[in-house]
């Protein structure tokens, strides 16, 4: 019977955890993959605890439509408004005025995501310093926070971020690398941005550990939907996008990993994300 009472609270306390208000800070929402469903995704959202999302714009159509989106539901979404670099041939100089102007909308709390990925090569290397160095200086001009991707660039990510000295608060966004990698972003000031990488047991169990060297208040937790669908989910969904509803298996990943419990994890996570993006007012109003 004790053991009964202990399991049901144990439950309990999963449950209440599971619920606990969180901010994703980085979901691709304007991917085709929600096109049939997108409502149903916001609802499953919501249900699950969320309280705001950050729409990831990466791309300048992907800018424009993920400010757009986030103008339907401005307490519950906004926007992210940058050049991959997959696509940073596509930011020409004479480009640049329409990637401002929707840095310029209300609606879009960072520059981004812009940065450098060495992985895929899909840009040419010079092409992709120029698009990030770009995007940083129209960046520092608005005092927008950034939200950086960087992938097998890291000494290059590095070099650049210096030589472009004094910015807004910068995210790391879907934070893979090593330790020391995750000490040099923070002695440099920036936040981390965790994904279901980490609950991939194949390539991220190493985050396990870089995770517990992370202050609370530089650590902010996202989805990026539709992929990385965390692999420790149970039961396993039938398809494998990942959506902002699965956040909180993310949340108690991480959590455990840093030997927190869920609600304490949500409740810091949200607080700096909040403050990052500067959401203070949609939550007073
Ligand atoms: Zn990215």
């Amino acid at each position: 019977m004790l053991q009964d009472e202990a399991a049901k609270r144990r439950v309990q306390r999963y449950h209440s955890g599971m619920h606990s208000p969180l901010i994703d800070i980085g979901i691709n929402l304007t991917h085709d993959s929600f096109d049939g469903d997108r409502t149903a995704v916001l609802a499953r959202a919501r249900a699950a605890g969320l309280v705001h999302l950050v729409i990831t714009g990466a791309s300048l159509d992907g800018a424009e439509q993920a400010a757009a989106l986030a103008r339907t539901d401005p307490a519950f979404l906004s926007a992210t408004a940058g050049v991959h670099p997959h696509h940073a041939s596509e930011l020409t100089r004479a480009q640049l005025p329409r990637l401002a102007a929707v840095l310029d909308d209300p609606r879009v709390r960072a520059a981004g995501e812009c940065g450098l990925d060495y992985f895929r090569d899909y840009a040419p290397r010079a092409d992709q310093r120029q698009a990030f160095e770009w995007q940083l200086e129209l960046a520092r001009a608005r005092q927008l926070p950034v939200f950086l991707h960087q992938r097998e660039a890291h000494a290059d990510f590095v070099a650049v971020l210096k030589a472009a000295g004094p910015l807004p608060p910068c995210v790391a966004h879907c934070f893979t690398g090593t330790r020391a990698e995750a000490e040099t972003y923070l002695e440099m000031g920036l936040w981390i941005g965790i994904t279901g990488w980490i609950c991939d047991e194949r390539r991220g169990a190493h985050l396990l550990e870089v995770v517990r060297h992370i202050p609370a208040d530089r650590l902010m937790l996202e989805t990026d939907g539709p992929y990385l669908l965390p692999r420790t989910l149970q039961p396993k969904p039938a398809s494998r996008r990942n959506e902002p509803a699965f956040l909180p298996e993310v949340a108690r990943v991480v959590a455990a990993a840093r030997g927190e419990s869920i609600a304490a994890l949500a409740a810091s996570s949200t607080a700096t994300a909040t403050h990052f993006f500067g959401l203070n007012a949609l939550f007073q109003s």
